[in-house]
């Protein structure tokens, strides 16, 4: 049970954090961001130090899960520095990472010692062309390469994230189910969000809905409604016969809002109370100007959650009114 001294003026007790520690990426997703993508300047993105003061205020408060996403958050110099202080503190539950898995190979073993307990791997493909056509690299095999190494390694949970773009590679759910089971994995289909506007890309053409993909894999697997949740816009299903699970991220389709649990801290150190929404607080101009205190840092932690918004609007026919990047503030 979370003793979170978080909680917003919906009553939600916020117990999640999840962490962007890099806009940066060695990918180039089509749905998230262009080729010749501008990047925060160097002083502007949080030191490794200092999201390590924000997670240790986080926990103290009664954070009990930290995730760490980006951009790329294996591209970051001394990330595993950062992983070890965040794992050791007293009161964290789990600490976990979404990576595009194109580092894994070399530092699956390192992430396991410094104490990551389960790991997400974007995959959205498992064909080599369409890998390259949608991230804009040729690295399926690398990638394919760091996800055998985790797997080798005794972590908590292994999952796949797959985002399903209508036309583009919802041919292969069955496949990537087939080579998630095969690989004692969990995976959940991604439905895309309205985030930024990315040119040459038109989302409401390659919208998907999640229940038009769990009705076609129903036809192939039996599957029934998991009690799981993570207060997130997951909804988890059973998988007759297996041990794993396919989850359903999805934000339009299905309103989440109610029981969400989580506040996002961008790579630039603004403290996102949706993601749906602009609503923040400046954890870095609090921590610049205050360096050595740590109590304002945590009052102002609790003070912003009165930002936090009932719910996000989402809506595919509208311009986007969300003009982040997913890669800025984490997905
Ligand atoms: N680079 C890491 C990765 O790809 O896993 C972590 C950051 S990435 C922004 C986190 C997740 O967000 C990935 O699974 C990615 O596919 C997803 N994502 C990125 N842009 C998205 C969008 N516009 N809509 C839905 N999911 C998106
Ligand atoms: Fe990079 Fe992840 Fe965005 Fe792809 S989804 S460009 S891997 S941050």
């Amino acid at each position: 049970m979370s003793d979170s001294m978080l909680i917003d003026p919906f009553g939600r007790k916020i117990d999640y954090l999840r962490i962007s520690v890099t806009d940066r990426c060695d990918f180039r997703c089509t749905y998230c961001m262009d080729e010749d993508a501008t990047f925060l300047p160097r002083r502007d993105i949080l030191s490794l130090e200092e999201i390590v003061q924000v997670a240790t205020s986080f926990v103290a408060l009664g954070t009990r899960k930290i995730r760490i996403t980006g951009g790329e958050p294996l591209v970051r110099k001394d990330i595993l520095w950062a992983l070890e202080q965040i794992a050791a503190l007293p009161g964290l539950e789990e600490l976990t990472i979404t990576t595009n898995g194109s580092q894994l190979e070399k530092m699956g073993q390192q992430l396991f010692d410094a104490g990551v307990s389960r790991i997400n791997v974007s995959l959205d493909t498992l064909k080599r062309e369409r890998f390259e056509e949608l991230t804009r690299r040729d690295k399926l095999d690398q990638v394919l390469r760091g996800i055998e190494t985790v797997c080798a390694l005794p972590f908590k949970q292994l999952k796949l994230n797959a985002v399903i773009l209508g036309g583009h590679n919802d041919d292969e759910i069955e496949d990537l189910v087939e080579y998630a089971l095969t690989h004692k994995m969990d995976i959940s289909f991604i439905e895309e969000m309205p985030l930024g506007q990315i040119s040459h890309h038109d989302r409401a053409k390659v919208y998907i809905s999640s229940d038009e993909l769990r009705d076609r894999l129903g036809k192939r697997w039996q599957l029934s409604a998991s009690e799981r949740s993570t207060g997130g816009p997951s909804r988890y299903f059973d998988i007759a016969g297996e041990s794993q699970q396919i989850g359903f991220i999805s934000p339009h389709s299905h309103n989440f809002c109610s029981t969400c649990n989580r506040v996002r801290l961008t790579a630039e150190g603004r403290l996102l109370m949706c993601l749906g929404n602009e609503h923040s607080k400046d954890l870095k101009a609090v921590m610049r100007a205050h360096p050595e205190n740590v109590e304002l840092l945590k009052q102002t932690i609790i003070d912003s959650l009165v930002l936090k918004p009932e719910k996000h609007h989402f809506n595919l026919e509208e311009e986007p009114q969300i003009l982040r990047f997913m890669s800025a503030t984490g997905g």
